[in-house]
């Protein structure tokens, strides 16, 4: 299946991805940001009357947009024609510029990068999806057009639209413009490690962070109760760091984050720690996500439970996060995944027992690893 069409009459817009396979792991160690020199090159979001948004992931780009429901069919045909256009050299030197700026502005944040590099050392699953100026600098029209001939392919592609637009209209085109199905270049074979902890010095601020792999491909749609455990997580925080501040840590303040790729999800905890007591600190920190178990107690679990509810029913109403779900499931998993008949049930079948075992596969900081073309840990 290529495309999608997922209609809710009542919604007042219509949301429009196309996802193609291939992202910055598609890039060389010469060429880290070719991947986003191509999405920028190819989408021009000021173009004209309607708005159009393109970004790159380490797996896949995708170029979206929304729009009243009447026009959904001729923008559909603007954003094809765009990403089939000639490449322009103009606007390839314009875009570079524009990347510049960007990467200047918006640096890769460097605890995540190296971490990234302690995870994915020696794979192009360590690169930066954004790119570095120093390569971006030396990209030629050559290296774009020669990325889009090779991965922006309509048999390398997922079109998704969802809310309200005329069937009638849409589907001709997709089913001329559409192919079969080729195999998607292969991912990486990168081993995705379980777990990693990054210590960084700022000033006299010592950061802690420890990154836990979550899920990898093909656990993808054990999506409820990912969800319930990190919402358990987020919930178990302020209990740990009082632990913390108990042993006189100095620890005075505490981030957590989730960072989704699509290999694998990671859950960061971020420490800031007195910098004389850090290993110490570690200690103690490993110690508490060894017995984690204590700490996402059933009163957590029914709470975070309901949040993931909430937050997905509240997805259902909005045709751009359902087009963004449908379309990252089809592009990294290459199959449909429902919330309503295929989430749902599997949330409300969720335990706490589901929960702890997830965790305790999960939340380890030994060096175990996941082979992500089969799911075993080794
Ligand atoms: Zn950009």
């Amino acid at each position: 299946m290529n495309y999608l069409l997922l209609k809710n009459d009542t919604a007042r817009t219509s949301s429009i991805r196309i996802f193609f396979r291939a992202g910055s792991v598609n890039d060389t160690d010469q060429k880290q940001g070719l991947a986003h020199v191509v999405e920028h090159v190819l989408c021009d979001p000021s173009g004209g009357y309607y708005e159009f948004d393109a970004e790159t992931y380490k797996e896949y780009l995708v170029f979206s947009s929304e729009q009243l429901p009447q026009d959904t069919g001729e923008v559909l045909e603007k954003l094809w024609s765009k990403l089939n256009a000639p490449i322009s050299y103009l606007r390839f030197r314009k875009e570079k510029e524009v990347i510049h700026t960007e990467l200047l502005q918006h640096p890769p944040d460097l605890t995540l990068q190296t971490a990234m590099e302690v995870l994915f050392g020696n794979t192009p699953l360590m690169y930066s999806s954004g790119g570095y100026n120093e390569q971006v600098i030396d990209l030629t029209l050559n290296d774009v057009a020669t990325f889009r001939d090779n991965y922006l392919t309509p048999d390398n592609c997922k079109v998704v639209i969802t809310g309200n637009f005329d069937q009638a209209t849409i589907e001709p085109f997709l089913a001329q413009n559409l192919t079969q199905t080729r195999t998607s270049p292969s991912p990486s074979s990168a081993q995705i490690p379980r777990g990693c902890i990054v210590r960084d010095k700022d000033s006299d601020l010592e950061t802690i962070n420890f990154f836990y792999s979550l899920f990898s491909r093909s656990e993808y749609l054990a999506q409820p109760q990912i969800s319930i455990l990190i919402n358990m997580l987020i919930g178990s925080s302020s209990a740990l760091l009082n632990q913390l501040l108990r042993k006189n840590f100095g620890v005075y303040s505490l981030a957590e984050q989730t960072e989704y790729y699509s290999e694998c999800g990671f859950f960061n905890f971020g420490f800031f720690i007195n910098p004389n007591r850090t290993d110490e600190a570690i200690g103690v920190l490993e110690n508490m996500f060894a017995n984690i178990k204590k700490h996402l107690t059933n009163e957590l679990f029914e709470r975070a439970k309901q949040r993931t509810l909430f937050e997905w029913q509240r997805w259902l109403s909005d045709p751009s996060a359902i087009s963004w779900w449908h379309g990252e499931n089809l592009i990294i998993a290459n199959r449909s995944c429902d919330i309503e008949t295929d989430l749902f049930p599997a949330l409300e079948k969720t335990t706490l027992e589901d929960i702890h075992a997830l965790a305790q596969k999960y939340l380890t900081t030994q060096p175990t690893y996941i082979d992500p073309a089969t799911g075993s840990a080794h």
